[in-house]
């Protein structure tokens, strides 16, 4: 068995872990901190973030796209701008850009240029990696907590658990961070899939694969709950996207809870308007020239002109229309395609899963951490950060902007 002694040991090599191990090691000096990560590689699934283009946080960051523990979320959110994180990344060498909608990247475009990062600096402090390094205890012991794994006990003073949450398996992400806190009697809110595809009742399977550009609100008990504007991507269960994306966590919420954003409600629906850049008139408008332009056309046709002819005949068929050509439509019919196209209406069907999800809702909350300086109230010396805690953030740089500043407080 391997004996190690250091100063700090963070369990994860993810962007909270890596944040809190170069922290501590510019504060407490070379050598002072190691990183425990069970994988074979760290930083799995920062590699597979913004499409591997790491959408790394938002010129736009305030509490309001946040969810989760309102305390935890002011205190890291309050303490960390978009500022900080073009300075952070400049104190390693890494220059960020925005793309023009608030959204920020590396300016390299690249996942790797940030996991590169981390790992140089760490180098630089002297923080050894120690990977598939399988956790089977924490003892705290004098002040301090002893880590073992089946061949090595590493003795330290601070640990900080940073092992992220359990969404997207396909990136080697677990729920061993979860069992690590139950043993140490730290417990959690109730865990469940946010951004994420929604899986719905209607039957879509001739429009797997299509794509519109359009908005999406979320209708709860019959009123709008809330917009998002995007591309609408059909798949064979349901509807995708980031717009989805961001009501996915609402709909999760109803399925969990029978609430909605903190609401109780009885029927949720999802209405997509996939002709949103024109308004209902004019869309009867450029209806009626296609009526006299495709006449003898099957009417399922008569959207083919402005989205994929799959969702046109989705359309006409969900008017009942289908059997007619597009001469023969009548002027309330044409109405009634222009008004299902403007509000074709999905109910959800079920809870997404987390291994469709981006992020995972719930968390550790401000009942088991200090929310100014993330440490444990049961475990002196122990501190938690990133996606364990009870904090998820909208599309768009949100929750690695949280990870990042989560890591922050604590150092
Ligand atoms: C496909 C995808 C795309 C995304 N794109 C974006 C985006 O563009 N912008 C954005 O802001 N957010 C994005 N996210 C969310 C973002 O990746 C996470 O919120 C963020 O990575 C959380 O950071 P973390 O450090 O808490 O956890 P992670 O990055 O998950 O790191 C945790 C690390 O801990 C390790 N670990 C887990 N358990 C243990 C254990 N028991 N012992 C030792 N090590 C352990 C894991 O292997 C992992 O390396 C995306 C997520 C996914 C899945």
């Amino acid at each position: 068995m391997e004996h190690i002694k250091v100063k700090a040991a963070v369990i994860g090599g993810g962007a909270s872990g890596y944040t809190a191990a170069i922290g501590l090691a510019r504060r407490m000096g070379k050598g002072s901190t190691v990183i425990l990560e069970r994988q074979q590689k760290t930083g799995r699934k920062l590699l597979s973030t913004g499409n591997g283009r790491c959408n790394i946080s938002n010129e736009n960051v305030s509490t309001e796209h946040y969810h989760g523990d309102a305390e935890i979320i002011r205190s890291v959110i309050g303490g960390f701008s978009a500022g900080d994180m073009k300075d952070y990344f400049l104190s390693l060498g890494v220059l960020l850009r925005s793309d023009g909608e608030g959204r920020i990247y590396p300016h390299s475009n690249q996942a790797a240029t940030i996991l590169d990062a981390f790992k140089r600096e760490c180098v630089r402090l002297g923080v050894k990696e120690h990977c598939s390094f399988v956790i089977r205890r924490i003892k705290p012991v004098n002040g301090g907590f002893s880590v073992i794994s089946d061949d090595a006990e590493v003795h330290c003073g601070r640990l900080i658990i940073a092992a992220g949450s359990k969404a997207f398996p396909q990136s080697g992400a677990d729920s061993s961070g979860y069992d690590l806190l139950s043993r140490l009697n730290i417990r959690h809110t109730e865990l469940f899939p946010a951004l994420c595809p929604v899986n719905t009742a209607e039957n879509c399977k001739s429009l797997k694969g299509v794509r519109a550009k359009g908005s999406v609100s979320l209708i709860a008990d019959g009123r709008v709950l809330r917009t998002s504007a995007g591309e609408i991507q059909f798949t064979e269960n349901g509807i995708s996207g980031i717009c989805v994306f961001d009501l996915s966590r609402s709909v999760n919420e109803f399925f969990l809870r029978g609430t909605a954003d903190g609401v109780p409600c009885k029927k949720l629906q999802i209405a997509a308007d996939v002709m949103n850049g024109l308004s209902f008139n004019g869309l009867c408008a450029y209806i009626e020239g296609c009526v006299r332009l495709f006449a003898a056309a099957p009417a399922g046709e008569i959207l083919s002109g402005a989205l994929n002819v799959q969702l046109s005949r989705f359309i006409v068929k969900a008017c009942g229309l289908s059997g007619k050509l597009c001469g023969e439509l009548a002027a309330r019919e044409i109405k009634q395609i222009a008004s299902c196209a403007k509000k074709l209406m999905f109910t959800p069907s079920g809870m997404s899963s987390f291994s469709s999800a981006q992020v995972c809702a719930g968390g550790v909350d401000s009942s088991e951490v200090y929310a100014d300086t993330l440490m444990s109230r049961k475990h002196k010396g122990l501190y938690i950060c990133g996606e364990l805690l009870d904090a998820d953030g909208d599309c768009g740089g949100f929750n690695l902007h949280f990870a990042i500043a989560s890591a922050h407080r604590i150092i």
